[in-house]
């Protein structure tokens, strides 16, 4: 595929809110040589003209995805879920450390799920979180040094049995292991007691799965987080896919005093959901932590909005349709919806929140935590050329044959969506084209 060497448009620039007319110049190396007011196209004729109807976006960055490749690659795989990211204009992935087989927990498992990936070929480019289980705390430098962009962790069962829980002891040893590098430890932030079995209440309801997972579940998990992130200051901790509302004053509460090393990620589906509205037995809806109530969302959308929450991820976790058979109880818990993050923030916040910081919660925040700032994430001289064509004002309804990852479970299918990604460009060549539904696979491994 050709590369395009000058782009004019109306483009999104870092920290600016409203489109900027602009020419982007792009080098042999496919990076934005530079960015110039108005049209400066010149007598140039590779010209990308981006049409009067759309804007030209930085491309997104998605820090929370599971491709679970090899091991599981009936659930998702690495060529279905980079394809799916590219077609919404997402063109940087970080894989989180399960639900593959292996897991990412050693330097050999790391290259395992790396050979793999080349073998298929991916669309968009792709990192990826190491993990830390019981007892690998000696993998974790050696990891890092293989360019894992830190570690993530649950506090309360995975669901698979290859990635178990760690307590506190385990994170201290991983930590001390982990000092002077200032590495990032994510957090499934959920902790506590919680049986199952011991929740009355009709399974096929979905406030009988909602009751099961509390929020005291995720407050406890933020106290034990604090407690480590003011023990290790030199180390980064942020928890993934916050769902409760309760926990925001205290994380606010933690900064004011002094906490400078927790960043925070929410989920679409957290911003946009609401258990009121989850039908019996729809275990598409179905995550962990749960989905919760009407003034929940309201007061997580805020917290986004006021910078307590730092970006939003899709946290797109699938498996195959039938592990989503049956009840609430039973059902596996992951929403798939990667590739249709920007539109359904751009229709739900907005007219709230703006195109500029959007894109910013998107991509900008997102390359920064991965410490991709300048090479990801923003129009900007220096950074690579990947770039989305995106029709704000175009809508189109989520359907099953336009979804692009593995297995086509969804709770978007049939809603009515704004914004629509045209194409995307990875280093300044085509990496989908929804005119055609053609994709390349160019993609890097980061
Ligand atoms: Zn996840």
């Amino acid at each position: 595929m050709a590369r395009v060497r000058t782009v004019v448009g109306r483009a999104i620039l870092p920290g600016e809110g409203e489109p900027q007319p602009v020419t982007l110049h792009i080098d042999e190396a496919g990076k934005i040589s530079s960015v110039l007011p108005g049209n400066q196209a010149g007598s140039s004729s590779d010209v990308l003209c981006i049409p009067d109807d759309c804007v030209l976006l930085p491309g997104l960055v998605d820090c929370h995805v599971h491709l679970n490749e090899p091991g599981r690659t009936s659930w998702e795989g690495f060529q279905t879920g980079t394809l799916a990211a590219v077609s919404g204009g997402v063109t940087t992935l970080i894989d989180m450390p399960l639900n593959s087989i292996p897991p990412t927990t050693t330097v050999e498992n790391l290259r395992i799920k790396r050979e793999a990936a080349k073998r298929v070929g991916v669309s968009s480019d792709l990192g990826f979180w190491g993990g830390i289980i019981p007892g690998n705390e000696g993998d974790l430098v050696p990891l890092l040094k293989e360019g894992v962009k830190g570690f993530k962790c649950f506090l309360i069962e995975s669901g698979v049995d290859e990635f178990p829980h760690v307590e506190e002891e385990h994170l201290v040893r991983a930590c001390n292991a982990l000092e002077g590098t200032d590495a990032l430890i994510l957090f499934h932030a959920e902790l506590g007691p919680h049986d199952h079995e011991l929740v009355p209440g009709n399974d096929s309801q979905y406030s009988t799965f909602l009751e099961s997972r509390p929020a005291s579940l995720e407050l406890s998990a933020l106290e034990l987080i604090l407690r480590l992130a003011r023990r290790f200051p030199s180390l980064r901790f942020h928890i993934v896919h916050l769902s409760t509302a309760e926990a925001l004053p205290i994380i606010r509460e933690a900064r004011r005093t002094g906490v400078t090393n927790l960043t925070v990620e929410t989920c679409f589906h957290y911003l946009i959901l609401r258990a009121e509205d989850i039908p019996a037995n729809a275990t598409q809806f179905k995550c962990c932590p749960p989905i919760r109530e009407e003034a929940n969302r309201l007061a997580i959308c805020d917290a986004v909005l006021d910078g307590t929450i730092d970006f939003v991820v899709s946290d797109h976790s699938p498996c195959v349709a039938e592990l989503k058979r049956g009840d609430f109880m039973s059902a596996w818990g992951g929403i798939s919806g990667l590739g249709l993050g920007l539109s359904l923030l751009w229709t739900d916040m907005g007219e709230r929140a703006g195109l500029g910081r959007l894109v910013e919660l998107l991509s900008m925040a997102q390359a920064r935590q991965v410490k991709l700032e300048g090479v990801k994430g923003a129009l900007q001289e220096g950074a690579d050329a990947d770039f989305v064509v995106f029709a704000p004002e175009a809508t189109f309804e989520v359907t099953l044959t336009g979804l692009r990852f593995k297995n086509k479970v969804s709770p978007y299918i049939g809603r009515s969506l704004r914004g629509f990604v045209r194409q995307t460009y990875l280093r300044g060549e085509r990496a989908w084209d929804a005119a055609t539904g053609t994709c390349a696979t160019d993609g890097r491994l980061l």
